[in-house]
């Protein structure tokens, strides 16, 4: 049979418990968010990557192309570069001089346009290089500290487990009437308030206020629970 005295000190202890169990659970909450966070980091770079590989392959495959116009363009110049030497008459001769002349303006911008694209090419291609080395770093620093951050989340759910089993022999060594009051309080719990306070000068720890002195008296006497006129809550004094 314990004391009313005993009760109140084994629920402020409950509550500390249970204050402990609800701050450990917010920091396994916060760990969760921070990996969640960090697995989007690598997702966005590993994207950004596929993005630049794709434009490297689509600017190969425009170069491939152009590549395929400049050689068909050589191939009509070489055509007309016969039926050049074979013209019958001064005014053919002409005509083909100038498709000549023209095709070969072409091919010239042509090949610049490939040259262009050959120098773009190798300074993209050396820039995936270096991006990939940079995402295999970063990725090793971010999956290192997430492995970190997941033995931590593992530690604190034995926290939880141990803290748990404090609860219980806590809960064992109080009468039920009290732990009933408790309870209630608990389980009703809105703004988070606490379920019992510790008098501090007169007042109550939780809400503030001035306890009138018959109040601090009958807290002072220890032989019926009382309660904080304005926040309800169970009132201790040490
Ligand atoms: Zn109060």
């Amino acid at each position: 049979m314990t004391t009313l005295k005993q009760d109140l000190e084994f629920l402020c202890k409950l509550q500390n418990y249970e204050i402990q169990i609800s701050n450990i659970e917010k920091e396994i909450y916060n760990i969760f968010s921070l990996i969640k966070e960090k697995n989007i980091q690598i997702n966005n770079k590993e994207k950004d990557f596929r993005i630049m590989k794709t434009n490297f392959l689509n600017l190969n495959l425009t170069k491939k192309e152009k590549e395929n116009e400049l050689y068909n363009k050589e191939k009509v110049i070489s055509k007309y570069s016969i039926e050049l030497n074979n013209a019958k008459s001064n005014d053919i001769y002409k005509k083909i001089q100038s498709k000549i002349k023209d095709l070969q303006h072409d091919k010239s911008n042509l090949e610049e346009v490939i040259l262009n694209m050959e120098y773009k090419l190798d300074y993209e291609s050396k820039t995936i290089k270096e991006t990939k080395n940079n995402i295999c770093k970063f990725k090793e620093i971010i999956n290192e500290e997430i492995k970190q951050l997941e033995k931590h989340i593992k530690f604190l759910k034995t926290e939880i487990l141990k803290v748990n089993e404090y609860i219980k022999n806590c809960r064992s060594n109080i009468s039920n009437t009290s732990l009933a009051e408790y309870d209630k309080r608990n389980n009703s719990k809105k703004n988070k308030r606490k379920s019992i306070c510790i008098v501090e000068r007169e007042s109550c720890s939780c809400c503030g206020i001035i306890l009138r002195p018959q109040i601090i008296n009958q807290i002072k006497k220890y032989n019926k629970i009382v309660f904080c006129d304005n926040c309800s809550c169970i009132l201790f004094k040490k």
